[in-house]
């Protein structure tokens, strides 16, 4: 589903480059439910960025269910990230003078669906906020604001979910039930990896993955006979 090879990144801050990736080389099956984690600043969210088609790596190369991500035209990219990755952030980025049902139903309207009504009710009632259609994000628990997000990420069903610390402003029992909604996902056959700082939270993933200093340090498997569902979306 996914393969990288030697990625590198860096950004100009100033007159300094910084180096944050220092070749990455990760592979990830279909289906796999993938924590990564690591210090502030070891180059997690970059890495996302990468994998998500948000931005390009300087040197290596990126195979997104066999494509070259590097040969794809900004135009073919924006339909990856809107058909075949959703993305959830630790701030939920939810537009706010929007309800949920609006807000989930926005990747269909970039996807061209003039009426995303319907499916962004199916979304909503499988985060289970069948009966928080017409909230908007203010009038809404943190909780319930991140499974409108999550909602606004499965709603073009996507083969990849990547979510960069989505418990991160959420208390440790709503972070579970999140994580709950992670796990069902999962097992539809979605590949999901999230970034975490949180123990409890990495415990929910199959597969862990420690950055430091924009390298991989450990990559531990935690249960031997884990079978990708393999029937997913993709
Ligand atoms: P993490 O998510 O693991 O905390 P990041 O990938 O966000 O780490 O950042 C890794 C390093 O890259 C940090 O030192 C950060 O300051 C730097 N960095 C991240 N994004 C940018 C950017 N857009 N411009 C300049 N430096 C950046
Ligand atoms: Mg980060």
């Amino acid at each position: 589903m996914i393969r990288t090879q030697n990625i590198q990144k860096s950004y100009v801050i100033g007159e300094e480059r910084v180096k944050v990736l220092h070749g990455v080389d990760l592979e990830i099956q279909p289906g796999e439910m993938v924590a990564l984690t690591g210090s502030s600043g070891s180059g997690k969210s970059t890495l996302m960025n990468i994998l998500g088609c948000l931005d390009k790596p300087d040197e290596g190369a990126y195979f997104l269910a066999g494509e070259d991500v590097a040969q794809l035209s900004e135009d073919e990219l924006a339909v990856i990230r809107n058909q075949r990755i959703g993305f959830v952030f630790q701030t939920f980025n939810l537009l706010p003078r929007m309800s949920a049902l609006e807000n989930v139903g926005l990747p269909l309207m970039y996807a061209g669906e003039t009426n995303p009504q319907a499916k962004a009710r199916e979304a909503l009632t499988t985060v289970g906020l069948a009966s928080r259609v017409d909230h908007e994000p203010n009038q809404l628990s943190g909780g319930q604001r991140q499974r409108v997000a999550i909602a606004r990420a499965i709603i073009n069903n996507p083969a990849i979910i990547l979510a960069d610390e989505p418990t991160g402003n959420l208390d440790s029992q709503t972070g579970l039930e999140v994580m709950d909604l992670f796990t069902e996902l999962n097992r539809q056959g979605r590949t999901i990896i999230i970034v975490t700082h949180e123990p409890e939270i990495a415990a929910y993933c199959h597969r862990q993955i420690k950055m430091k200093d924009g390298r991989l340090l450990e990559d531990n498997r935690l249960l031997e006979n884990v079978q990708p569902a393999g029937n997913g979306p993709l």
